[in-house]
């Protein structure tokens, strides 16, 4: 963590002060984004790619190649299958940095009230029995020490500045309805689909999603959520995660989750 400059500490201690005496207008603003939102975009980020590989088992499977196979089936089902318009932040085998992503997801022909990210990883744990699924949005702290020792992991690449993730957190509210709305939907139907363990009912939120400060889901600007699809350090999870079939149940199953968001929205 960096330490704040006098200066940087001026402005966030301001932007509080604003935020505090104009709870008003500030609470417009996000209703105004509420109603205004109606899904055209998906942009998916699958974790880690190139001299990154993730997580690896024993036996050397990489999570950058699942992230990439299940991110890949994902696209070429909502190209197939909807309406949406879909993007990946990387399509083949190569490093890109969590910065490159977020610059990706933040361009201007991503509305933030018209786009949804998913960033999907895997994870991995020492204890080999550990499996399940696990959805994130973005939190100031995490939730449980796991999810702490988690966001290390994946934010390994970035150096992260607590005090700017302040002042995100305060730009956040404006999309955290969405945010946690789609993580609910996703990691409901993944797991009643799929079959796996919810490792979110350990969640301290009875909403059942969990909250970290992931550096992916605190830069970008559109709704956006973190993934875990199961653990490599699981023999049984492993082995479905590298089979084609496991791969496009889980994209099948993400386009509907996707599609059921969006009727909600309506
Ligand atoms: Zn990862």
């Amino acid at each position: 963590m960096q330490f704040p400059n006098p200066f940087k500490l001026l402005i966030i201690s301001l932007f509080l002060l604003l935020a505090l005496l104009r709870p008003k207008t500030i609470a417009g603003k996000v209703d105004q984004t509420n109603t205004e939102f109606s899904l055209k975009y998906i942009v998916i980020d699958p974790g880690h790619g190139g001299k990154d590989p993730g997580c690896v088992s024993r036996s050397g499977v990489a999570e950058k190649d699942i992230t990439l196979a299940v991110s890949r089936k994902l696209v070429e089902f909502l190209r197939e299958k909807t309406e949406y318009e879909a993007f990946l932040t990387r399509t083949d085998d190569r490093f890109v940095s969590l910065r490159q992503r977020v610059e990706f997801a933040n361009q201007e022909i991503f509305p933030p009230n018209q786009s949804i990210l998913l960033s999907l990883h895997c994870n991995s744990f020492k204890d080999r029995r550990i499996h399940g699924m696990e959805s994130f949005k973005f939190d100031l702290d995490a939730t449980d020490e796991l999810a702490a020792e988690l966001v290390e992991r994946e934010n390994a690449q970035e150096e992260v500045d607590k005090f700017d993730f302040m002042i995100i957190s305060l730009r956040k509210r404006g999309n955290e309805k969405y945010t946690r709305q789609v993580a609910q939907i996703l990691q409901e139907l993944l797991v009643s689909q799929l079959g796996v363990k919810n490792r979110n009912l350990s969640a301290s939120e009875k909403t059942g999603v969990r909250g970290a400060p992931f550096y992916i889901l605190a830069w970008t600007k559109m709704p956006s959520i973190l993934l875990e699809l199961g653990f490599i350090s699981n023999d049984v999870e492993r082995k479905k995660m590298t089979e084609e079939k496991y791969q496009k149940e889980i994209a099948s199953t993400l386009v509907r989750g996707i599609k059921k968001f969006d009727r909600q929205l309506q």
